[in-house]
C-alpha cells in the first residue's frame, strides 16, 4: 500500500479548511460514491468543503447520501478553494471544464486507473484497487472520519458498482474486507444492488433489444460489437444513462474475448465502452485513441464524427491486437 501517500495527503488536507472535490464526466457509480463520501467524511471533520461534477447525475444515484450535495459546473466555477481533490479521474480532460481550474490551485488527484496522467501535485494512483471508494474509505479512517449508517452506504456503492457487484476480475480479499467493514457500519447491499440494478424502464430494455439485434462478431466470436445512434436513444425515449452496463451483456457470449459498444448521445458525440474477459488489455487501445481505463474495462470518446466512421476506426484495432496476442 502506498502508505507515504496517503499521509501527506491526510496532513495536507487536515491542515486546509476550504476544499474543492471533483469527480469525473459522465460520472459512473464509483465517482458518485468517492466524491459523496469523500465529501461526507469532510463535513464531518468540520471542513468548508463543496463538490462539483461537470456533467447530469443519473437519477438513480440521487437516492445514496451525499449526492444531492454535489454541485454543477456553473454554480462552482467561481469558487476559490485552498485545495481541489480530483477522484476516479486519469486525466485532466475527465473533469470537463474544471480542467483549467486546475491549474490555479493546489490539487491532489485520487485515482485507480493505470492510464493516470499523474496531474496533481500530489497523486495517489493505485492501481491494484478495485475501486476509488476503496481508496476514500481508506483516506477517511486515516483522517480519523468516524463512519455512521449514511457514510458507509454512500462509500459502499462505489466498491459494489467497480467490481460488478464483486464479479470482476479486480475483485480480491481486501474488496471484501472493506465491503464488510461498511456493512458492519450500516450500508445495505440489497438497498444497492436493487437501485442500480434492478430500476429499469421498459424503454431501458427495448433500448436493450435494439443493441442486441445490431451485434457483429469477428475474429471467430472473440470480438462481439454492437452500437446505439442518437436516433434508437431517443426513439426509445432514453438518455445514454440507460445504457450503462449494456457492454457487459456483449461480453457475457461465450465466445468473447473482448467485447465494445459504440453510442451517441448526444447527437455528434460517439462513447466507445471497451470490455474484455481474460487477458485483452483494452486500456492500451483506448489510450492510443484519447481516452483510458482499466486493462478489463476503458472507454475514448470522439466528438463530430459520425458513428461508422469511429466503428470503422476502432475495430481494426482491436481484430489486430487480438491477432497479434495470438500470435505472441
Ligand atoms: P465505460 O466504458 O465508460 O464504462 O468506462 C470504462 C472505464 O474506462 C472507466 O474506468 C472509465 O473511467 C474509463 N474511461 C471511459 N471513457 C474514458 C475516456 N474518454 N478517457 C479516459 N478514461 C475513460
Ligand atoms: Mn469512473
Ligand atoms: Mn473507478
Amino acid at each position: 500500500m502506498s502508505s507515504k501517500e496517503i499521509l501527506s495527503i491526510t496532513a495536507e488536507i487536515l491542515s486546509t479548511n476550504r476544499v474543492l472535490i471533483l469527480g469525473h464526466i459522465m460520472p459512473d457509480g464509483d465517482d458518485i460514491s468517492s466524491v459523496a463520501s469523500l465529501y461526507l467524511g469532510l463535513k464531518k471533520l468540520d471542513k468548508e468543503v463543496r463538490c462539483s461534477i461537470d456533467y447530469d447525475i443519473p437519477s438513480y444515484y440521487k437516492e445514496f447520501p451525499g449526492v444531492s450535495a454535489i454541485e454543477n459546473y456553473e454554480s462552482t466555477c467561481d469558487y476559490d478553494p485552498e485545495l481541489i481533490v480530483v477522484v476516479d479521474s486519469s486525466s485532466p480532460d475527465r473533469v470537463g471544464r474544471f480542467a483549467d481550474k486546475l491549474k490555479l490551485f493546489k490539487t491532489i488527484v485520487i485515482d485507480h486507473h493505470a492510464t493516470n496522467t499523474m496531474y496533481g501535485n500530489l497523486n495517489w494512483v493505485d492501481e491494484s484497487s478495485a475501486s476509488c471508494a476503496q481508496m476514500i474509505y481508506i483516506l477517511n479512517n486515516s483522517m480519523g472520519v468516524e463512519y455512521d449508517r449514511e457514510l458507509a452506504l454512500a462509500n459502499y456503492l462505489g466498491i459494489a458498482t467497480d467490481t460488478g457487484f464483486f464479479k470482476y476480475s479486480n475483485t480480491d480479499y481486501r474488496v471484501f474486507q472493506v465491503a464488510s467493514q461498511l456493512v458492519k457500519l450500516g450500508a445495505e447491499p440489497h438497498f444497492v444492488s436493487t437501485t442500480i440494478l434492478e430500476n429499469k424502464t421498459l424503454e431501458q430494455l427495448q433500448l436493450l433489444s435494439t443493441m442486441i439485434n445490431n451485434i457483429k462478431v469477428e475474429c471467430d466470436g472473440q470480438l462481439v460489437y454492437s452500437h446505439l445512434t442518437y436516433d434508437d436513444y431517443v426513439l426509445h425515449r432514453c438518455s445514454e444513462d440507460a445504457s450503462s452496463g449494456f457492454v457487459s451483456e456483449l461480453r457475457s457470449v461465450k465466445t468473447a474475448e473482448a467485447a465494445v459498444l459504440f453510442s451517441e448521445f448526444p447527437q455528434g458525440e460517439i462513447h466507445v465502452s471497451m470490455r474484455s474477459k481474460r487477458w485483452l488489455d483494452v486500456s492500451a487501445i483506448a489510450f492510443t485513441l484519447g481516452g483510458g481505463g482499466h486493462p478489463r474495462a476503458a472507454g475514448c470518446s470522439f466528438s463530430g464524427y459520425n458513428i461508422e466512421y469511429v466503428i470503422d476506426e476502432v475495430i481494426p484495432l482491436l481484430k489486430s491486437s487480438l491477432r497479434d496476442e495470438l500470435k505472441g
